[in-house]
């Protein structure tokens, strides 16, 4: 997606550790014509698939999974990070956040993710594939499938898209940067 990789360029920002920070539009501060654009993106990618929901894990997520969940008319649910004291029925797996350096429990209420869906996963970074790999888990707990898996930005040189797509996943990622070395940000 050209006007995404422009802005990458443009306004993106390389930190130690092969960190790309992206606050100024994706993730912060947010530009909603460019989220707009990348939602229309990942339908027309998704077109041909069967989904009856949008799923994503918070904070981040939540924003493009929306907006296309909007184009799409579909539900959007969010895992949680916290489990709230109110939720019962729920199903719960750990994730490994390379960006935080700690593992924390993801969860979501089995009356949101159930046997039979066909859910489409958006999230704004594919790195090491860990916060996918903890999706793949709830929707197995749940009996669901999963029917593709749309990130903004993929980081190929961490291989969790390797890793998603020799599982036979569909992934689909609108920008991919080959590197970050030297704090040089370079695009496939
Ligand atoms: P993974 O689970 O694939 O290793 O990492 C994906 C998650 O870590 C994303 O949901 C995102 O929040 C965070 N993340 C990974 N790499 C980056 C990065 O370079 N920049 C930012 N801002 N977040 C990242």
């Amino acid at each position: 997606m050209e006007s995404l990789k422009e802005r990458i360029l443009r306004d993106g920002r390389c930190f130690p550790g092969g960190i790309l920070k992206v606050d100024s539009f994706i993730n912060h501060q947010m530009d909603p014509i460019l989220m707009k654009s990348i939602a229309v993106e990942f339908v027309r990618r998704f077109a041909s698939e069967d989904i009856n929901k949008v799923i994503t894990i918070e904070a981040s997520g939540i924003a493009p999974a929306i907006m296309v969940g909007y184009l799409l008319e579909l539900p959007v649910v969010f895992a949680k990070k916290k489990k709230p004291s109110t939720m019962q029925n729920m199903l719960v797996t750990k994730v490994y956040s390379f960006t935080k350096d700690n593992t924390y429990d993801v969860c979501v209420s089995r009356d949101f993710l159930c046997k039979g869906d066909r859910v489409l996963f958006i999230d704004d970074f594919l790195a090491n594939g860990n916060a996918a790999k903890g999706m793949i888990d709830l929707a197995a707990q749940a009996g669901a499938e999963i029917a593709g898996m749309g990130f903004i930005i993929e980081k190929a040189f961490q291989h969790g898209g390797d890793m998603l797509r020799s599982l036979g996943m569909r992934v689909e990622s609108l920008a991919i940067i080959e590197s970050l070395d030297n704090c040089e940000i370079k695009i496939r």
